[in-house]
């Protein structure tokens, strides 16, 4: 670990990289502390030396699941992974976990600390203005640890001082959570539809912006749907400059542009593409917000084929997102009680409104959309994209934290991806973009111990991942279902 340490600060040094450009790993993922009181109740398994036998591995590489092994756990770290015949060492606890199944942790990477349900709407589905995004602090980490997710990326914040400050407070051992990258404020440009969101006036202040919130320690950032090609631009530059990484949920900009522009990632899969968009003003959202784009591009067509090749020749990444677009299909998402019962009654009157507006009115388009997507998203990986996944916790209110996470990869197997493939989107290909793949996203001997322990077998049947019983994060395991009880009827809330 030192020695490897050593190599990647020398590599960096002879990069010539600038100063703020070698810490982020270090910040995402902060040093293991032990669980403080009020994190302690929740301990099922404290760190230390401990093997969990009888297990099958998935080990988030995409490599077929190993039946009948050991994983062995040393502190925050995994010392080994072994034929279940193989010695353990003395002194190392032993865990009888027939019929589970260990994985790696989850990587989100659209994983938001807040909602969006605010003002609840009406029957019809109308609300009145200013839409308000309440934060929840309180929940929404809860429910991605306790659902697997181990590390995110809050991929645009609206109330960052308290997403940094849960950050901080999490790595202290004061509160429960995952290891997380916190974006700035969302880089929204002229005519945002969000009161909460900041519009940038020119390049000069864009750059201003981006330094003074690297200053106050987020790690990435998120342009939006108004964002001009100028101030794009100026963000990536000066955000690249910073060392930190940019993403975008794009309208103003199609995805040719913003590839030529140097972004780094791009959110929803192409289901915000805007380059062939009827009306499509540059520098300004279309009227179809990307949906014609992508009614018209079919997986497979010489037009799919240029464009992936420009974000692949441009290392963009791409960020799945299927659980908020299947809400918009009639039948589509699952009715799920465990997401009832995380809801506030509020919270879940209204999504229930919503969600029955959708059985009403079928969106024919929708599906056609939806259908092209993931053709493309399979396209794309089959040209060497890296794709990643995310729930997006918003939309109609059915996304939650954490279990979108799970329904995230589910929705990548029905889209086509093999289980261990779609596990490793929803892992490894998340530590990857992220820079921290030496550290976490799979199941390797001197990685984190990030892990979780599910009942059953998701290379068979993927829904099993929907079964968690423990996540490890740095070696502490974590008992699941003890935190789903303490947000019971919260969120939506706080
Ligand atoms: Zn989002």
């Amino acid at each position: 670990m030192a020695v490897r340490g050593l190599i990647g600060l020398a590599a960096w040094l002879l990069a010539g990289v600038s100063a703020q450009a070698a810490p982020i790993a270090a910040v995402i993922l902060a040093a293991p502390v032990a669980p403080g009181a009020r994190v302690q109740p929740y301990v099922r398994v404290p760190a230390g030396k401990v093997a969990l036998t009888h297990v099958r591995v998935i080990d988030g590489t995409g490599a077929a699941a190993r039946e009948n092994m050991t994983v062995v756990l040393d502190g925050a770290t995994i010392a080994a992974i072994q034929p279940a015949g193989a010695a353990i060492p003395a002194g190392v606890k032993v865990l009888d976990m027939t019929g589970r199944t260990v994985m790696p942790g989850l990587v989100g990477m659209h994983d938001h600390m807040y909602y969006t349900a605010r003002p609840d709407a009406d029957a019809e589905g109308h609300s009145e203005a200013p839409n308000v995004l309440p934060q929840m602090t309180f929940s929404a980490p809860r429910l991605y640890l306790a659902a697997g997710v181990t590390t995110l990326r809050t991929t645009g914040s609206v109330e960052t001082y308290a997403d940094l400050n849960v950050k901080k407070q999490i790595d202290a051992g004061v509160l429960l959570g995952p290891h997380m990258d916190v974006t700035g404020p969302y880089l929204e440009g002229p005519g945002s539809s969000f009161i909460q969101m900041h519009q940038l006036r020119d390049a000069a202040e864009t750059r201003r912006f981006v330094a003074f919130w690297a200053d106050q320690g987020v790690t990435s950032f998120k342009a939006y749907m108004n964002i001009t090609r100028e101030q794009l631009g100026v963000a990536i530059e000066e955000a690249h400059k910073l060392g930190l990484k940019v993403t975008g949920h794009l309208c103003s900009v199609t995805y040719p542009e913003a590839a030529a522009l140097g972004i780094d990632n791009l959110e929803h899969g192409f289901f915000v593409n805007t380059q062939n968009d009827p009306g499509k003003q540059p520098d300004k959202c279309s009227p179809g917000v990307g949906n014609p784009t992508l009614a018209g591009m079919k997986p497979g067509s010489p037009e799919a084929a240029a464009l992936i090749d420009i974000l692949v020749k441009h290392k963009v990444a791409l960020t799945s997102t299927l659980p908020v677009f299947e809400q918009r299909i009639a039948g589509h998402a699952p009715l799920e009680p465990r997401v009832m019962e995380a809801m506030t009654p509020q919270a879940r009157e209204a999504y229930l409104y919503a969600r029955n507006n959708g059985v009403m009115r079928p969106n024919a388009a929708a599906a056609t959309g939806y259908a092209n997507d993931i053709g493309l998203e399979r396209q794309f990986v089959a040209a060497g994209g890296l794709l990643m996944a995310g729930p997006d916790p918003t939309g109609n209110g059915g996304v939650l934290p954490g279990f979108g996470d799970q329904r995230a990869v589910e929705l990548l197997v029905d889209a086509g991806f093999r289980p261990e493939e779609a596990i490793r989107i929803g892992t490894l290909n998340g530590a990857t973009y992220l820079g921290l793949a030496d550290q976490i996203g799979s199941i390797a001997p001197g990685k984190h111990a990030d892990l979780i322990v599910v009942t059953g077998d998701p290379s068979k049947r993927i829904a099993d991942i929907e079964n968690v019983e423990i996540t490890f994060k740095d070696g502490v395991g974590y008992d699941s279902d003890k935190i789903l009880k303490s947000v019971r009827g919260r969120y939506g809330q706080y």
